[in-house]
């Protein structure tokens, strides 16, 4: 789950880091009044959005007055950056920037550890950075069970080449944002621009928190962060039906059970898809989980049916806890339940459990939009014809 810039800078300050004033606002009028607040000479109009390059895009404006900080917002409310509409902004202090660094903490998948990133040029694109200048990123490998500690700020600095004299003030700064990562069960804390001011202060002036959503269940306070306007509605519906749905780009529905069997399916059906016109792929991932009731089955395929992009329904299932006659009377208990709401072809493979008997009930209830195949290759190939057609 990613934050807003607001909320990281907000979660920056409870942990210590340092950070400047800021509050949201959704409107000019809003905006004025909170740069009258802040009462700063200078201001900073910064949309609010889950994505990066804001600046470039026109999203990050200086505003000299109340009125201009209206006026910016203005221009800003309701822009389109990267297909994300800017709903609110942050009016913030304005900094004098003397230096722009970077600094980042991620999780790194592959080597089961942290990684840090930092470099005295901050503000530019890192990935840009990355790319043209790769000496100039420090890459720091972090021990989870240590965390950032004092001993490994300190390293990390000293290889970004800050100057002997900051390199205390910035190393006490990354530590503390080791913190943030560490008791927010974050995947990524990163602060591009982290920058020294005019005055010799160093502050995080932009702030990208992604939290670990697998931690939700120990973090109550993050029901604040829920941003359904920004989420698929598909998925935020299929979660409050509690269904593990995940929105994909293709045309072809897909319901299994059990998360290993529903991610191979994906992968046939986008095989079979590949050479045939405008190669259809799955529209989806849905995993309905061993003992799936009729309810369920119907739940999956109205959220699977309702979405436009979909032309047709694979179900996949192996049946094993659950048999197969279960699932077929979910299938045709389901059928019954969505009536009319049922309009596009389902490829149904059964096997494993009680096969025969499901496969039987499917046939005798020959439902018009129902399609038997023997095989898990054949249904996916069935499924991406009928996808591509
Ligand atoms: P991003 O483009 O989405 O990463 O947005 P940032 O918040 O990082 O802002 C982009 C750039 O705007 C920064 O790298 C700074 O150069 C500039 N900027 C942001 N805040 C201030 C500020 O308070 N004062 C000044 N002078 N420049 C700022
Ligand atoms: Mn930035």
């Amino acid at each position: 789950m990613d934050l807003f810039e607001y909320q990281a800078r907000d979660m920056f300050e409870a942990s210590g880091v340092p950070v400047l004033r800021g509050l949201v606002a959704t409107t000019p009028e809003e905006a004025e009044s909170a740069a009258a607040r802040l009462g700063t000479p200078v201001v900073v109009v910064k949309a609010q959005v889950k994505t990066g390059g804001r600046g470039k895009a026109g999203g990050v404006k200086l505003a000299r007055s109340p009125q201009e900080a209206a006026a910016r917002a203005a221009d800003i409310l309701g822009m389109d950056i990267k297909g994300h509409t800017v709903r609110q902004v942050m009016v913030a202090e304005g900094a004098e920037i003397a230096d722009e660094y970077y600094f980042s903490l991620l999780l790194d998948r592959t080597t089961g550890k942290y990684l840090a990133m930092c470099s005295v040029e901050g503000g530019m694109d890192i990935e840009t950075l990355a790319v043209e200048r790769p000496d100039a990123l420090v890459r720091f490998p972090i021990d989870p069970n240590a965390g950032l500690d004092a001993v490994a700020a300190a390293e990390i600095v000293a290889q970004a080449g800050f100057a002997e004299a900051d390199r205390d003030a910035v190393a006490s700064v990354l530590v503390r944002l080791g913190e943030v990562y560490r008791d927010n069960d974050a995947t990524l804390v990163e602060v591009n621009p982290l920058v020294k001011t005019a005055d010799g202060r160093i502050i995080a002036l932009d702030g990208k928190v992604t939290l670990d959503g697998n931690a939700e269940f120990r973090h109550p306070e993050w029901a604040q962060y829920r941003d359904e306007a920004s989420e698929d509605p598909l998925e935020v519906r299929a979660k409050a039906l509690d269904l593990n749905y995940v929105k994909l780009d293709g045309s072809v529905g897909i319901i299994g059970n059990g998360a290993g069997l529903v991610m191979s399916t994906l992968d046939v059906v986008a095989a079979a898809g590949a050479d045939l016109p405008g190669s259809p792929r799955p529209a989806n991932f849905l995993d309905i989980g061993g003992g799936a009731s009729a309810q369920v089955m119907a739940n999956g395929l109205e959220i699977i049916l309702s979405d436009p992009q979909v032309r047709v329904v694979f179900v996949n299932v192996f049946g094993g806890i659950t048999a197969c006659s279960e699932v077929a009377k979910g299938i045709i208990d389901a059928l019954g339940m969505l009536g009319e709401k049922a309009t596009k072809p389902i490829v149904v493979r059964l096997d494993g459990n009680a096969v025969k008997i499901g496969r039987h009930m499917l046939t005798e209830a020959a439902h018009p939009l129902v399609e038997l195949a023997d095989t898990m290759d054949a249904a996916a190939r069935r499924a991406a014809e009928l996808a591509a057609e």
